[in-house]
């Protein structure tokens, strides 16, 4: 039986379903300088739930749109950066309003373009709420970054103002259109900062609604600034622009290490990168086992192994291998799968055909080289044939350095190992170039003490049930990777992210009547 709040929920989520069906096939534009621009090219961008479904059309950008996106940006910076920050924050503050009552038709537009089941993509548009509503209150609570500092004479008052960079690009990747995209925006825009933003060409939709939804709330022109086409001109082209101070970009190490190698180039350039993981998860004899199953079963295949925190490889001690295996077997092959929008479905599609052949490459990989459990097929029964649908997928026997445990794959793969003694367990864990997230299962004391001692990565957990996610949800629980996974080892939400957008002026005053606060606010 649902309670009445659950059956709002699935009743708002199914109204909205219905009423976007209406706004398919539309032709979006940019967004620069408030204004909608078009282009002579644009693409179609199909759902991964079935092709045949064309949910609309993007302009395919070109130089001359970077260029002017940047102009755009760099003319509203020089009175954005002055903007009083009560001002950025109330803006902000509208733009929350307008999110929260549109959260189920953003949420259905995310089903639709990414593949995510309903409470996934209800999660996702929360999440960004959450980001926008914490890093405001980051703001207040540092009254805007400006501190008074001790003074070296009496005569002098001195300050410490942090100030905004410039035109930031934003670069998202297709998992969260909502939260990351948002997310990072925010950063930017909140602390003074101007923004053009690319999102993925896989999930375009929402961060096209949040630059309208932007200027709805009263952000001024020019100082978001929308831009759409592929990563390799059109993110390569903001990239490579010398006028663009700072590059917030989330999405593969590949990409990744190409913006870091073009930006080393560009001496002030600031890049805040958060990259892509392969993360273990222990599980050892002192473990409750059913608590093991759910939190890596939730880890390795929600959103279909598509989430850089999704777990990947499971190093399980020899005494309670077989016990493990087999629970997890059962419970792998009770997941529903299928079209996200019916709600008992756990698991969606994947995002592209790219990612559909991967799995089929990596899942005979997987059977040369080790023993598959369960899974590994694709779908194609019904309608689920015109969409990316596999089974998850479980290996064991690998050797060590085989690709499947050292390689990303963001498709629902997920590898099984076994250990006798926890150090070794420890140092397999640790044995990667990825550090993003780490988990645990273990009621010992000491083993979960030694491993957050020692175990590598920016976010780690310890009996979760719910997975490997991180507590960003409530915006102030930082997500940010170490080693290949990120660049800054400060993550995404947390108390530190909005810091990374500013720059510090430390600033002298002799004569006290020259130092009054408002005049640097
Ligand atoms: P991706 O392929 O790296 O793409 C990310 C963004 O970069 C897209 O907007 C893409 O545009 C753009 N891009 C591609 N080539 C570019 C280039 N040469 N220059 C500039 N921009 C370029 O990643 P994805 O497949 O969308 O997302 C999955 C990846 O993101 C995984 O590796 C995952 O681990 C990572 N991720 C990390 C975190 C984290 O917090 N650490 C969170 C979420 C996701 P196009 O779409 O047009 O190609």
């Amino acid at each position: 039986m649902r309670s009445n709040r659950e059956s709002i929920f699935h009743e708002k989520y199914d109204d909205a379903i219905k009423e976007i069906r209406s706004q398919f096939g539309r032709k979006y534009t940019l967004l620069i300088d408030g204004k909608h621009v078009s282009s002579v090219s644009s693409f179609e961008h199909t759902s991964p739930l079935d092709t045949r479904i064309v949910l609309g059309y993007f302009p395919k950008g070109n130089l001359k749109h970077v260029n002017r996106a940047i102009s755009s940006a760099l003319k509203a910076f020089e009175y954005w950066r002055k903007a009083d920050y009560q001002k950025r924050i109330k803006i902000f503050a509208s733009a929350v309003e307008i999110i929260v009552a549109k959260k189920f038709e953003l949420s259905a537009w995310i089903t639709f373009e990414s593949g995510k089941n309903r409470f996934e993509a209800v999660s996702d548009v929360d999440e960004a709420i959450d980001f926008m509503r914490y890093y405001t209150i980051v703001m207040e609570a540092n009254r805007g970054y400006i501190v008074d500092t001790r003074s070296a004479h009496p005569d002098e008052r001195s300050m410490s103002v942090m100030k905004p960079y410039g035109v930031w690009g934003v670069i998202s990747p297709f998992n969260f259109p909502a939260a990351l995209t948002i997310g990072m925006c925010t950063g930017a825009l909140l602390t003074g900062n101007t923004v053009v933003l690319k999102p993925a060409s896989d999930a375009p939709i929402v961060g096209y609604l949040f630059a309208e939804i932007m200027l709805q709330a009263g952000l001024p022109a020019g100082v978001l600034n929308f831009i759409t086409g592929s990563g390799n001109t059109i993110g390569e082209a903001i990239v490579q622009n010398r006028m663009v101070s700072g590059i917030a970009f989330t999405g593969s190490k590949v990409v990744g290490d190409r913006i870091l190698a073009e930006s080393h180039k560009m001496k002030s350039r600031i890049i805040i990168a958060e990259l892509g993981g392969k993360n273990p998860v222990i599980v050892t004899e002192n473990a409750d086992l059913d608590d093991a199953v759910e939190g890596i079963i939730r880890g390795a295949f929600g959103y279909s192994g598509q989430k850089c925190s999704a777990s990947s490889r499971v190093y399980v001690q020899k005494s309670i291998k077989k016990d493990f295996t087999e629970r997890l077997i059962q419970r792998t092959s009770e997941l529903s799968l299928g079209n996200p929008i019916n709600v008992k479905t756990f698991m969606g599609p994947l995002i592209n055909s790219a990612a559909y052949l991967k799995y089929q490459k990596f899942s005979k990989l997987a059977s040369r080289y080790g023993r598959v459990l369960v899974g590994g097929k694709i779908r194609r029964d019904g309608d689920l044939k015109y969409g990316f649908y596999v089974e998850p997928m479980i290996v064991e026997g690998l050797s060590k350095d085989n690709r499947l445990l050292e390689e990303e794959l963001f498709v629902p793969i997920l590898c099984i190992a076994e250990y006798s003694k926890f150090d070794e367990a420890l140092e397999q864990c640790n044995n990667s170039e990825y550090g993003l997230t780490a988990g645990i299962y273990s009621d010992s004391e000491k083993e979960i003490k030694i491993f957050l001692q020692d175990v590598q990565a920016g976010v780690v957990y310890v009996n979760r049930t719910l997975g490997a996610t991180t507590g960003a949800m409530v915006g102030c629980q930082p997500f940010g990777g170490w080693k290949s996974s990120g660049t800054t080892g400060k993550g995404t939400g947390g108390t530190y992210y909005l810091g990374q957008f500013l720059k510090e002026q430390s600033q002298t005053i002799v004569g006290k009547r020259f130092g009054d606060r408002e005049k640097n606010d």
